[in-house]
């Protein structure tokens, strides 16, 4: 062996075993710098609100990020919003577990094109395989997997949800015990399709049921709330809608253009989602809904998540978002609205997962019955699930 390659052998296996030992420091740090939280707990809910919260049967979230940042979720942290400890001590029952694949550097709520990517840096830092280095459609598939690992490795504490059939069955478990919770595959961004519509399927058999055609830029499936054009559907954005439907998954139209809006609502022929979204009426920006989107969604049977973070609601705690639900309620009726949180999506939310409790508080004082509020904290999202899911 020459001095030289001598060399250049040890500086690779140096480089190679300081990423391995500096990844997890690495990863932590930026997941704790960008998923905080307004107000720390432990929260203090007034105690009706407590005991009306812990008779829920069903308590569910339509939208977290958490899986973007390789933090594990078998564990209690005590930085981020949510890990499976804290969601089982909330008695959180289901998790949208939503993927994202690649967001612009200085991304902002107005106008991002799709030239530059934080996710590459994020794939690399937080250890993940090579193949998510270059490819969104595997940054995807990994996300799945990781899920998939999680459950496997939770002793029953995780169930991972694909169909009707799943459901029904872990509801009925969870009756008798409640130390366990369960999880769906949703993706911010059909950017993950590559362009090729043969990788719905690829999704779906991964495990995905649930997608958003885009994110924060336009993409092939059409315009983004927050994209360069933010125009309407694109041909190839009407065969994956069209295939999506064939196949029962849910069409989430958080971060989509108005104009995309409208088209989805208009051929439509199951009913819509929006994972994370605040809306217009409390809220006016370029990403809320507007009073005529709400109404065009709730027609086809559909459910509205309200967000809990500052962009989303106009204000930084629970009283901001149980106004906006007041106001979505007061336009379409309760069956329609839901927790949308954003949990783990590089926001400041009010609080981590063990405060929803204050929602409950604020929706109290709004003047909702128990009845509403059980619909509001979980039951719609129960009901939308056991109806649109496949049968099995
Ligand atoms: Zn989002």
């Amino acid at each position: 062996m020459s001095k030289f390659f001598k060399k250049f052998l040890i500086t690779i296996i140096a480089i190679v075993l300081i990423y391995f030992i500096a990844t997890p420091f690495i990863a932590s740090k930026v997941d704790a710098d960008y998923n905080t939280v307004k107000l720390k707990g432990p929260y203090q809910p007034s105690e009706k609100a407590m005991t009306l919260y812990n008779s829920l049967e069903f308590v569910s979230d339509s939208h977290s990020d958490v899986l973007l940042w390789n933090r594990d979720i078998s564990e209690k942290h005590d930085y981020g919003h949510e890990d499976i400890p804290r969601m089982i001590e909330v008695n959180m029952a289901l998790q949208a577990f939503t993927i994202v694949s690649k967001t612009p550097k200085n991304m902002n709520f107005e106008h991002n094109d799709d030239t530059t990517d934080n996710i590459t840096t994020l794939m690399i830092g937080t250890g993940r395989p090579l193949s998510t280095w270059f490819s969104l459609k595997e940054r995807a598939l990994q996300q799945c997997k990781e899920l998939y690992d999680f459950s496997n490795e939770s002793e029953g504490k995780l169930w991972v949800i694909t169909n009707q059939q799943e459901l029904s069955s872990y509801i009925k478990e969870r009756l008798s015990n409640k130390n366990q919770t369960a999880g769906f595959l949703g993706v911010e961004g059909m950017h993950i399709l590559e362009g090729d519509l043969s990788n719905v399927q690829v999704m779906y058999d991964a495990g995905i049921r649930m997608m958003a055609p885009t994110h924060f830029f336009d993409n092939e499936l059409g315009g983004s709330a927050h994209g360069m054009k933010k125009g309407g559907i694109t041909p190839f954005g009407v065969e994956v809608i069209k295939r999506m439907e064939e196949l029962d998954m849910i069409v989430d139209l958080a971060h989509a253009s108005p104009a995309l809006t409208t088209d989805i609502i208009n051929m439509a022929t199951r009913p819509l989602l929006v994972s994370h979204i605040g809306v217009k009426g409390t809220c006016d920006n370029i990403r809320n809904l507007s009073d005529e989107h709400i109404k065009g969604i709730a027609a086809t049977g559909g459910l509205i998540g309200i967000a809990i973070f500052e962009q989303a609601v106009c204000g930084t705690d629970a009283k901001a978002t149980a106004k906006a639900i007041k106001y979505t309620t007061d336009l379409v009726g309760v069956a329609h609205v839901a927790m949308g949180t954003d949990f783990d999506g590089a926001v400041e939310t009010h609080f981590d997962v063990t405060g929803f409790p204050l929602i409950v508080d604020e929706l109290l004082k709004l003047g909702f019955s128990d009845t509403e509020i059980t619909a509001i904290m979980g039951g719609n999202i129960k009901n939308f699930m056991l109806k649109n899911l496949p049968k099995r």
